[in-house]
């Protein structure tokens, strides 16, 4: 491509990497930037240089403008790529890109602000003659007036941080009683992560499927829309499992959709690629008259892979053909549905015990056969971010990989994303693989019967806080055969043979053994061998990985079981590591169970500390703003 010789990545993980294997496809010179927990991640590997911006926070690096700016100019880099989140989706980047000279790979700053803040573009929507959703979206912030709003429009409602991305900043509100509290919680998300609280209140749409439309504009006035993708399995409001086309979508509800979409980029004269977003009442199924513009995302989207399957075009390198002046690759009339395509986000989290972010060194990592930024030979693509040996840290989303399956059928298509899902190892830190895996064994979703409460419907089915017996054996089989023992564990390995508390005979021929498993001593009566296990030796004990899930065992360590069971009475601690965000007591405090005492904030996401005992707050150890790692005492709740 003669246009532009070289691009910078404002961005990192999965989607830094996938941008610049199609760069290099293209021939254009790559440029990573990476903060100082970056150092050694993967995307600076794969690009032709790099340039350190700054420390780990995103704040110090990725979110500052100049400093990315002055890396461009430092490397010579002709234009930027922002991916998604980050900068992606700021005027104030788009303009400092234009006014150094360097080129946007984006729309213009306008169409960026048009669509920014989601009252401003559903006004814009509005008068377009784009069906929103009904609600409040005013400038009038004080409680009062928005609780009446909520009452007027009816419960339920949503409320949304008007600046708001990523699922953040809202909150579902089925009554009145609970309207303050929610609020407040929406509009304290929404300035810590968009330093802007103001919300709208919107109907909540029931049985609500998302479903987005990816349009695409060029300079010359052109724009197209590659049809649509099916986003409703979320969690939190975020996107976990995406397919495209929509099952059960009619011909006449994707020519509307898709004309809706188009008519929305182009009354923010967008440039580029773009997803609009819409809700659609699904309670007695698709109709062209029954959905409604939710927001335009003016990037590219996390899930673009399963347009770019089902269409055989690569949107990274339309974005660059665009951004350089080129007209569209396509027309509408040329572009077709072929086959059907499924999305799984891979996250670094434990999904069987609260989705908490899980951080940490990945000990042991394999993926099945597949392709990587694009489809070829293989029907499975897995873009990542990460590689054996990397570490996960707090600082940034928590997506490993997206793993995307293709098939003539979708029946085709998600039992080969489910084969795959099931293939993959990772130990260290704990992944959603086997709940994503579980999704796609439900008929329900497996029938196209879903909408966006489909995960939490399906919760209790979805996870499993009991390890199983199987995972146990297999995790004391591996110990008594040494694995975990040469590690770099502090602890030597002592051999259960000779300690005469690790195990004993009982009336059959059954042994059991008192083993660590995550953190937590288990007695474990030995089965026979189990088979479909792997194991993996490391940090002085064993992974057991099986059907995605993923414990880590070893011999029990005397002193920690001091801590937990002696000093340790009554210490609230952190369940990873993050950052406080929020102190709801002080020192002296009488709690209950139940009580929501401190938010921490990991991985982008609030998690509440729940303190499980009823007493005073004796003492407390932690402050508003202060980084803490996992196992940090919070507070110390003294009983009665
Ligand atoms: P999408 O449909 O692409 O998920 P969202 O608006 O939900 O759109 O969020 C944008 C994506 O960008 C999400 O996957 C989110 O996790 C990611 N993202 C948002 N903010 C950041 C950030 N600061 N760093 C990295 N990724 C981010
Ligand atoms: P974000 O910018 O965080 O992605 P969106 O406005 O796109 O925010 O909404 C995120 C998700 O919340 C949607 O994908 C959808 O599942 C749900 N949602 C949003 N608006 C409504 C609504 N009015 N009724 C029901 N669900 C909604
Ligand atoms: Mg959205």
């Amino acid at each position: 491509m003669p246009f532009i010789s070289s691009l910078l990545i404002a961005n990192r993980g999965e989607i830094a990497c996938r941008i610049i294997l199609t760069a290099r496809k293209l021939g254009v010179r790559t440029v990573a930037v990476y903060s100082e927990a970056d150092a050694k991640a993967r995307h600076v590997a794969l690009a032709d240089e790099a340039v350190c911006i700054g420390p780990a926070p995103a704040a110090e690096s990725y979110l500052v403008i100049d400093k990315i700016i002055e890396a461009a100019k430092q490397a010579k880099a002709e234009a930027i790529h922002p991916g998604y989140g980050f900068l992606s989706e700021r005027a104030a980047f788009a303009e400092a890109c234009k006014k150094a000279g360097i080129i946007f790979i984006g729309p213009p700053a306008s169409a960026i602000t048009a669509m920014g803040a989601k009252d401003e573009a559903k006004r814009i929507m509005e008068k377009a003659g784009v069906p929103v959703v009904p609600g409040y979206h005013g400038e009038k912030q004080d409680e009062k007036f928005l609780k009446e709003q909520a009452k007027k429009i009816g419960y339920p409602v949503l409320i949304k941080a008007v600046s708001g991305g990523g699922g953040k900043g809202m909150r579902r509100v089925d009554a009145e009683k609970d309207f303050t509290e929610a609020l407040a919680s929406a509009q304290r998300e929404a300035k810590n992560a968009f330093g802007d609280e103001r919300v709208l209140i919107e109907k909540y749409v029931t049985s609500p499927r998302h479903i987005e439309i990816q349009v695409f504009a060029d300079a010359h006035g052109n724009c197209v829309h590659l049809f649509e993708r099916d986003c409703s399995l979320q969690r939190r409001h975020q996107k976990v499992i995406e397919e495209a086309p929509a099952p059960g979508m009619p011909e006449d509800v994707r020519k509307a959709m898709g004309a809706a979409a188009v008519a929305a980029a182009k009354a923010v004269g967008y440039v580029g690629a773009g997803t609009v977003e819409f809700i659609a009442d699904s309670s007695k199924g698709l109709k062209a008259d029954g959905f409604y513009f939710m927001e335009m995302n003016t990037r590219l989207q996390v899930e673009h892979p399963v347009t770019e399957a089902i269409c055989g075009v690569d949107l990274v390198e339309w974005q660059l053909r665009i951004a350089a002046g080129e007209k569209l690759p396509l027309v509408q009339k040329d572009l077709r549905i072929n086959g059907h395509a499924v999305e799984a986000r891979l996250y670094a989290e434990d999904a069987d015990h609260s989705f908490l972010p899980s951080t940490g060194k990945i000990c042991h990592l394999r993926w099945p056969e597949a392709t990587e930024g694009q489809f070829d030979s293989t029907n499975i693509r897995i873009d990542t971010g990460v590689r054996e040996g990397d570490e996960v840290t707090p600082y940034y989303d928590p997506m490993l990989a997206k793993v995307i399956a293709r098939g003539a059928t979708r029946d085709e298509a998600l039992n080969a994303l489910y084969a795959a899902l099931l293939k993959i190892e990772i130990a260290g830190p704990k992944t959603n693989l086997a709940f994503l895996a579980g999704i796609l064994q439900r008929q329900d979703f497996v029938k196209g019967n879903f909408d966006t409460g489909f995960i939490d419907k399906n919760l209790s089915q979805l996870v499993q806080t009991d390890v199983d017996d199987k995972i146990a054996g297999a995790a004391v089989h591996a110990l008594l055969k040494g694995e975990g023992a040469n590690a770099t564990s502090t602890h030597g390995w002592h051999s259960p043979w000779n300690a005469d508390d690790q195990f004993q005979m009982s009336g059959g021929r059954e042994l059991n053994f008192k083993i660590d498993i995550d953190g937590e001593e288990k007695t474990v009566t030995l089965p026979a061998h189990s088979q479909n296990v792997k194991t993996v030796a490391a940090n002085g004990g064993v992974y057991v990985l099986h059907q995605g899930r993923q414990i880590f065992a070893r011999w029990p360590d005397a002193q920690k079981h001091m801590e937990d069971h002696g000093a340790g009475q009554g210490a609230l601690k952190a369940p990873m590591n993050g950052k406080v965000t929020l102190l709801n007591v002080k020192e002296g405090a009488l709690v209950t169970s139940g009580d929501r005492l401190i938010v921490i904030e990991a991985m982008k996401m609030e998690h509440a500390i729940v303190t499980k005992r009823t007493g005073k707050v004796s003492r407390l150890f932690v402050t508003p703003g202060q980084q803490v790692t996992q196992g940090t005492i919070l507070a110390e709740i003294a009983e009665g």
